[in-house]
């Protein structure tokens, strides 16, 4: 198994390789299918080996090019219940930046995308070997209430926008561990957060910058939720 980061031009998707079969995660912005495509080759997946395009959420930076992806490999899209209107609607549904820098991502993000149906919705905690990758989908609301993670058998995790790593969606600083621009519920992120930690994980693949060290993410929210910062 491989987690293949795809840097795109405002968040990152991933190509996940299993031994036959591999997945997709995220989609990217609107107008990103091609650069999705052009990783999977790079990679050395035939794209007729992509079993799955799955979501950590449904905004637009991940769900962007979803519309694309499905014509053009005819693959099931999967994305939790709870963010499926996102998909449907083409839209993000409300918003809420955590302090002023989000505000002025908030308005010059895309707001709408083309909208699709979703293939399999997500209600719990689901393995992922049918679709030819050693994972697991674990429950993880709190930027969204759909959000999910995705627990690999080597204890590396994809988690979306549960983080984000660096300052400017991920652009500078990378790889240190901080909050996402939006946040529906800062309780169930950190319970969220709380849940990933209890798994032990070795490297967390983020939806802008990264990736994570577990243990630095532990470390600096760990602090900030016990309030000792
Ligand atoms: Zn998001």
């Amino acid at each position: 198994m491989k987690i293949i980061k795809i840097k795109l031009s405002i968040s990152n998707a991933y190509l996940v390789k299993g031994k036959s079969k591999s997945i997709l995660v995220d989609a990217g912005a609107p107008n990103e299918a091609d650069k999705i495509l052009s990783v999977v080759q790079e990679a050395g997946v035939n794209p007729k080996d992509l079993t799955l395009l799955l979501h950590t959420h449904g905004h637009v930076d991940h769900a962007g090019s979803t519309a694309e992806l499905k014509r053009r490999l005819g693959i099931p899209a999967a994305i939790h219940s709870m963010d499926a209107f996102m998909l449907r609607t083409g839209s993000n549904g409300i918003v809420k930046p955590r302090n002023f820098e989000a505000k002025i991502i908030k308005a010059v993000i895309p707001k709408s995308f083309e909208k699709s149906e979703p293939d399999l919705l997500i209600n719990e905690e689901l393995r992922l070997e049918d679709f030819g990758v050693a994972g697991k989908i674990l429950l993880t609301p709190g930027h969204t209430k759909g959000s999910i993670s995705i627990l690999f058998d080597n204890q590396d995790v994809i988690i979306g926008d549960l983080m984000m790593g660096g300052i400017l969606g991920g652009a500078l600083f990378g790889t240190r561990p901080n909050y996402h621009y939006f946040i529906d519920d800062l309780d169930d992120l950190h319970a969220s957060m709380k849940k990933i930690f209890g798994m032990k994980p070795s490297t967390l693949y983020v939806g802008h910058g990264g990736p994570l060290k577990g243990r630095d993410a532990v470390e600096h929210f760990s602090k900030l939720m016990d309030g000792r910062e």
